[in-house]
């Protein structure tokens, strides 16, 4: 039998949502429950994915739709076109997921110029006839043919005008039809046919336009932010209209079963009389609270609180429902799990726990662990960010809202901050030496850089919100101003950052500080209940490590070492250590570093409690640590005792025309091996000193060679490592267990995993250089040509943001299979930027990882990702 592709509504059910989208399936859901919903039938989602494979509707699902027609013109009684018994319907879009307001919509579809006459004179309400017709043609002429909007609204607006009135529901049925006359006069100006009179067409040309939203560019937007495949495709609903402008006790709604911003459990809602759905949408007039109802039409308020009784308990979540009243009876046109804030979110799961309406276990189910982001940094006033137009677009880098001040360089905005001033930090891109200066900034903007950029990263580790990648933006760092949508913007003017959405808005947005719940804490409880995998983090300083256990961290993954020595008093030492001429100079500054460098360690051990801590060796670039500017330039010659010219001749002998695939990760310890035995000696003599002190901390050191590609390249490294520990473990006389792993960044380390394994007691997946290298992407500016790679439909997501599972993730299996056939106590984890994104989470949990490594702010949401892989995969 050929496929199905048209289900009326009495043929589906709740199950059916990636057939029939959430509206098709719920729709028929309580239509099966006996709930009083006007009949009709769904366009399957497999129909939309067909009509773009063939850029048409084609034939097949032209006869089931015609064979969907004649079985509603059955179930109602009433004919498209008829003269006596006409149908009218609404076609409207249904995703799988819900995706409010992305898509289109079209009512009273079926109307002409003879079908307004017979039913003005059949119902003897002409206004109400005349009113749906002009509706129609303004909303086909939008929706279908693309006629702005905004030319409907000003004739509208100048009829008002003409006839003295402010209200619509004002305006008679002449006025009405003189509209309606106006209306198809203008879209004949505008598209050059008469507007259509013929049902059958009105209605494929709407339900071509609903498939065609599925791929508008608020939709294609709203889909990456939600991991929506574009492959799901939208349903389209047909269903018979109810009329909520047929009288005065006629009227449309929308009600959530509790409070979507609080998770309160309370009837929550409004409606307006005399409306139709979109009228509540575009703010014509204002509604009433849904509470007024009661007031308005009691039997039918009371209806409608049976009705959201059943549907809640029917769904075990809160519901959000539209409705419509026509001639005082109620009509459900939808139900959906309403949408809500993240603080709602906890409160709804947990009360329905406590109401004996689900498990703990689908309480964790049921929170997206992205939205928890919102909970634990600042977030903006809403009331004004909703009157704020958004200024510009770019990559949500790092979460949280911010709002101060601009500067242009690390030192301002270092003084700027010292004397009291917010400040947002601009750069065309950041490099460690920004590092104090970001700290100081409320937030950072880079004009370019992706999601694993050096702004990126750190910003996320330290928690500050943090938009990157605005190619927007025409900079001029050098005059300190920069012009973004038109506008210049210099040093102190005011700017306002959302590191979720990557909004960019002009001004300051006041932002509200982060509150962190008693539900909160009793989500991660049950999900820790159900988690395998276990969630470290990635921090370096002793500050966000403490942070990351406070929000639950089991450890450090990823220790980036590097970063420290960026501090101010380690700087000029490393510094030295990289212009000397010998080993023996070099030596001396490293010599300088080791007790800074083990401090360091100290601190990390002892903030983690116990938790394993794994210590990544020095990965960037030398070049990345040089001076750049004279004054420092001249101060390294000083103490060099060398002249301006020779320092600048070592810097320039660091360029590399490739450095991500330069001098770099453990090619540093082959040819400048003492840099790994000081970082070796300070991570042992740490571990001992802490041990001695806190002998219940129990520490036992992870050591992580980064960028291994070849088994006796990382042999040699790991030989050195191990050499230098056991020295220091011997003259110290204690007993110290350590591991030396190594991080799986290049495809050619996957590849020949078993060789690999044979010298590491770990791997830890390095997935942002590794999809670096297996896309031959630079992580740094793959920003600027993957927009036109999502506008071209040839990527859906930033593979450095979410895993490509397809690629990387085979490369990770191959490794985590050939690393355990040659080492089965090897023990696996991912630090890499996917290590704190819920899908990519669920694919490592998959594969067998035994832990992710995630910046601190990541570490609830990977906790709770973590707890729903782990039950999915059990189903
Ligand atoms: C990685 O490459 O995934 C990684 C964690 O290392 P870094 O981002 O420091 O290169
Ligand atoms: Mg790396």
């Amino acid at each position: 039998m050929s496929k199905k592709y048209v289900y009326l509504f009495s043929e589906g059910n709740a199950s059916m949502r990636e057939l029939l989208g959430g509206k098709g399936a719920n729709l028929a859901e309580m239509t099966n429950i006996g709930l009083p919903v006007p009949q009709g039938f769904t366009i399957t989602t497999e129909a939309c994915t067909q009509y773009y494979e063939d850029g048409k509707i084609n034939d097949e699902i032209m006869n089931q739709i015609e064979e969907g027609i004649v079985k509603m013109e059955e179930i109602t009684g009433k004919k498209f076109g008829d003269l006596e018994n006409p149908l009218l319907v609404s076609v409207r879009s249904g995703a799988r997921a819900s995706m409010p307001g992305m898509m289109d919509t079209i009512l009273n579809l079926g109307l002409n110029e003879e079908v307004v006459e017979v039913i003005a004179k059949k119902t003897g309400n002409e206004r109400w006839a005349r009113d749906c017709y002009r509706r129609f043609i303004q909303m086909y002429s939008d929706v279908v043919m693309e006629v702005g909007k905004k030319y409907f609204e000003a004739l509208i607006d100048k009829m008002k005008e003409e006839r003295g009135v402010t209200q619509d529901i004002e305006l008679t049925a002449g006025d009405l039809k003189e509209l309606a006359d106006q209306f198809k006069a203008e879209y004949k100006a505008k598209i050059g046919v008469d507007f259509p009179d013929d049902p059958k067409e009105q209605l494929y040309g709407a339900i071509k336009a609903v498939f065609r939203s599925w791929d508008n560019p608020r939709a294609n937007v709203y889909r990456r932010d939600n991991d929506i495949p574009f492959s799901w495709g939208t349903a389209v609903n047909v269903q018979e209209m109810a009329f909520g402008n047929w009288s005065d006790e006629s009227g449309t709604g929308v009600a959530f079963t509790r409070d979507p911003a609080t998770g309160e459990k309370k009837l929550m809602g409004e409606f307006l009389i005399n409306a139709q759905g979109e009228d509540v949408v575009a703010g014509v007039r204002t509604p009433q609270p849904i509470s007024a109802l009661k007031d308005v039409m009691p039997e039918v308020f009371e209806q409608f609180e049976k009705v959201c009784s059943i549907l809640e308990n029917h769904y075990h979540d809160m519901q959000d429902m539209e409705f419509t009243i026509q001639d005082r009876k109620l009509y459900m046109l939808q139900t959906r799990n309403g949408k809500r804030t993240a603080k709602a979110a906890l409160k709804v799961a947990c009360d329905l726990v406590d109401e004996g309406m689900i498990t703990p276990k689908e309480a964790v189910l049921m929170i997206d662990p992205r939205n928890l982001d919102t909970l634990l940094h600042p977030t903006f006033d809403q009331k004004v960010l909703k009157e704020t137009p958004v200024l510009s677009k770019a990559l949500g880098a790092s979460p949280g809202a911010a709002a101060g001040k601009i500067v242009f360089t690390a030192e301002d905005a270092k003084e700027w901050a010292a004397r009291g001033e917010k400040v947002v930090l601009v750069r065309l891109e950041t490099s460690p030496e920004d590092i104090e200066g970001m700290k100081s900034a409320q937030g950072i903007l880079t004009v370019r850089g992706g999601m694993t950029s050096h702004a990126a990263v750190v910003a996320r580790g330290m928690g500050t919100c943090c938009v990157s990648g605005c190619g927007d933006i025409t900079m001029d760092e050098e005059n300190k101003r920069f012009t973004l949508k038109g506008k210049e913007y210099r040093e102190g003017d005011p700017i306002s950052l959302d590191g979720s959405t990557g909004n960019i808005y002009d001004g300051i947005i006041p932002t509200v500080d982060a509150t962190i719940g008693g539900e909160f804490g009793r989500i991660m409880a049950w999900a820790d209940e159900y988690r395998t995998m276990n969630v470290r983090t990635n921090a370096d300083t002793p500050k966000d490590a403490a942070k990351a256990i406070e929000l639950g961290a089991q450890g450090i993954g990823l220790c980036r070492t590097e970063h420290m020595f960026f501090e101010a008093d380690r700087i000029a030492a490393f510094r030295e250590m990289i212009c000397a001429d010998t080993l023996e100079e070099r030596e001396n500054a490293l010599d300088k570093i080791l007790p800074m460098q083990q401090k360091d360690f100290e601190g990390l051990f002892k903030a983690c409690k116990g938790y394993p801590v794994t210590i990544r060796f020095l990965d960037p670039p030398l070049h990345e640590f040089v001076p750049t500017e004279e004054e420092d330039i001249a101060l390294l010659a000083e103490s060099q005792r060398k002249t301006v010219e020779q320092i600048k001749a070592i810097i320039d002998s660091l360029h590399e025309f490739n450095p991500m695939m330069g001098h770099r990760g453990l090619r540093l310890a082959v040819t400048y091996p003492e840099i790994a035995k000081m970082q070796t000696r300070a991570v042992i003599r740490a571990a001992i000193k802490v041990n001695k002190e806190n002998p219940e901390l129990n520490i036992s050191p992870e050591i992580m060679i980064p960028l291994a590609g070849d088994a006796t390249e990382l042999k040699y490294v790991k030989d050195i490592v191990v050499a230098v520990a056991d020295e220091e473990i011997k003259n110290a006389g204690v007993k110290l267990d350590y591991e030396v792993g190594t991080m799986i960044e290049i495809p050619r380390a996957a590849l020949t995993a078993d060789d690999i394994a044979k010298n590491a007691d770990f791997f830890c997946f390095g997935t942002n250089d590794l999809t670096q290298m297996t896309y031959g992407f630079s992580r740094d500016d793959a920003g600027k040509f993957l927009n036109a790679y999502y506008d071209r439909k040839i990527f859906e997501q930033d593979p450095f943001a979410k895993l490509d599972q397809i690629g990387v993730g085979k490369l990770m299996k191959i490794a985590i299979q050939l690393g355990k056939e040659s080492n089965p106590n090897l023990h696996l984890g991912i630090c890499g930027e996917h290590g704190g994104d819920p899908t990519s989470i669920e694919f490592c949990n998959k594969i067998g990882l035994d832990y992710v490594s995630c910046s601190p702010y990541r570490v609830p949401i990977a906790r709770l990702a973590a707890a729903q892989a782990a039950i999915k995969q059990t189903k």
